[in-house]
């Protein structure tokens, strides 16, 4: 898959690109990663790409020329590239997005930098979209587009070497992943659970199932809102995470459940189960 990055900071890729799984997949053939300097199609004598804005006020603003520039002559190279703008205004990047960006054969990334890119690049439609990292205002896009190439690359195949590690990972199924645990056995008076040394594949299956599920009713009540109970092993263990929650809330203070409003939304999501 191909990806440009259209930057005034073409450096501050560098060692992202070059390090670990993105810099092997490059290696490899995987991925193929393009910095376009945006100061190069710029027709200042001093590249500048900047201006003041109209109206006045704080900050500079990116330029329209150089930034449809840049564009136009990415989208005149084949195979056509899908156009992403970072910016605070756009679209949640998460894992279905990253998932469905994967399926491109070339995405090109543009980063703005100071209050943004003037915008008459919007109003003529010279992006595909517009991604936002969250709710939080970055200097610039490049960390951004970095976030971007890294989780649209895990989707690629043979990016990341144990496919299966992707398809565990969370968000995939709606939950979050499971807990992790490696040497030493004991550390700092804290034991690797036991099930895990039983060499007892279905018994570790379990066990790792149900601390998914309860991690994600703990953590994350609203991704378990909108899950769907995969088998009875399932709907079994979320009736005791609910039940769990309840006793956790009672053995507390009586007003726990207003003070802790996480843990009475986690118990209202817990699908109701006949038991
Ligand atoms: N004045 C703009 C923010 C400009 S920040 C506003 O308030 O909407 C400068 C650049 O950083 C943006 O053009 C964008 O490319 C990038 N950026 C900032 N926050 C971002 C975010 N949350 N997600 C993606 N890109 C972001």
């Amino acid at each position: 898959m191909r990806f440009d990055i259209v930057t005034i900071f073409p450096g501050f890729f560098a060692s992202p690109l070059s390090e670990s799984l993105l810099g092997r997949a490059i290696d490899g053939g995987l991925l193929e990663v393009r910095l376009v300097d945006l100061r190069a199609f710029s027709d200042d004598p001093h590249r500048k790409v900047d201006d003041e804005p109209y109206g006045g006020g704080p900050g500079m603003v990116l330029a329209a020329p150089p930034v449809f520039a840049a564009v136009e002559a990415l989208r005149a190279e084949p195979p056509p590239p899908h156009v992403v703008f970072l910016s605070p205004q756009g679209r949640r990047l998460d894992a279905a997005v990253a998932r469905e960006l994967a399926g491109r054969q070339r995405l090109a990334l543009v980063c703005g930098r100071y209050e943004g890119i003037d915008e008459r690049a919007r109003e003529a439609g010279l992006f595909d979209e517009e991604l936002s990292l969250g709710d939080f205002v970055l200097s610039g896009g490049e960390v951004a587009a970095l976030a971007v190439l890294e989780a649209v690359s895990r989707f690629v195949p043979g990016v990341v070497g144990d496919a299966g590690s992707v398809t565990a990972d969370s968000f995939e199924e709606g939950l979050l992943d499971h807990p992790h645990y490696t040497r030493p056995r004991e550390f700092r008076g804290l034991p690797v659970p036991e099930v895990l040394f039983s060499g007892h594949h279905e018994k570790i299956r379990r066990f790792r199932r149900e601390r998914q599920l309860q991690e994600t009713a703990r953590r994350r009540p609203d991704l378990l809102q909108k899950f769907t109970p995969k088998s009875d092993e399932d709907r079994r263990i979320l009736a005791r995470v609910a039940g769990d929650l309840a006793e956790a809330i009672s053995a507390a203070s009586p007003d726990a459940a207003s003070t802790n409003p996480d843990l009475a939304e986690a118990i209202s999501a817990v699908p109701k189960v006949p038991q």
